[in-house]
């Protein structure tokens, strides 16, 4: 769909993928949303790789974050990404399991939801560097619509706080360049959530 057509929001979704190739998974997943009738993608972040939270142990995550416009409800959005999970061999009630792709709802315009299946902004990504780095990179002067900060505040403030790593990767990235060349331009935090566990 074109973005700019009446009725279309902007949404920002968090893209994650701990299993197989990941990379793989990621570029498909943009390919896919790319493809939907009602959905347009219009921007990327770089990747970033981040270890695995949890008490037991995982393989670290590739993480990105796009921008869409779309004209879908926030539970018809929910519904289409959870598909676009099933597709790619996702098995239903794998939380916190490793998991193929995982596509979360960040932002929805300004909306705040809150219903059973869906809260936006997402309950979780306050205190979770590896969706706020790529997510400052694509929206870092977008206000917060249920506290009023900017994305690009809320990164700073986890900046400073200890916790797992998460570091820019550089196998790639999400429109299909290769490994080994820079990933496009700079973001808001060029590498300053860094390894130190390299
Ligand atoms: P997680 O992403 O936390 O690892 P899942 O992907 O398994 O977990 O999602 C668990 C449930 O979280 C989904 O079935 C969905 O109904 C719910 N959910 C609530 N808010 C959101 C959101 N903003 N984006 C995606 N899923 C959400
Ligand atoms: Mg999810």
């Amino acid at each position: 769909m074109n973005g700019q057509e009446t009725g279309a929001l902007e949404v920002f979704l968090g893209l994650g993928s701990n299993q197989g190739d990941r990379l793989a998974h990621l570029r498909a997943a943009v390919a896919v949303l790319a493809k939907h009738p009602r959905l347009s993608v219009t921007a990327c972040s770089r990747i970033w790789e981040t270890e695995h939270v949890g008490p037991d142990e995982q393989d670290p995550f590739l993480n990105a974050c796009v921008a869409v416009a779309t004209d879908l409800a926030p539970l018809d959005l929910l519904d289409a990404l959870k598909a676009m999970e099933s597709a790619a061999g996702r098995l239903p009630g794998g939380h916190r399991r490793p998991r193929p792709i995982d596509l979360d709802i960040l932002l929805y315009g300004d909306q705040v939801i809150r219903e059973d299946r869906l809260v936006v902004p997402h309950p979780e990504w306050r205190e979770r560097a590896f969706v706020l780095a790529p997510l400052a990179e694509i929206a870092g002067g977008r206000t917060c619509p249920d506290s009023g900060e900017t994305i690009a505040d809320v990164c700073a403030k986890i900046r400073r706080k200890e916790g797992p790593w998460v570091r820019l990767y550089d196998g790639g990235d999400l429109q299909g360049q290769d490994p080994g060349r820079e990933q496009g331009g700079q973001g808001c935090f060029p590498g300053a959530i860094s390894s130190s566990k390299a």
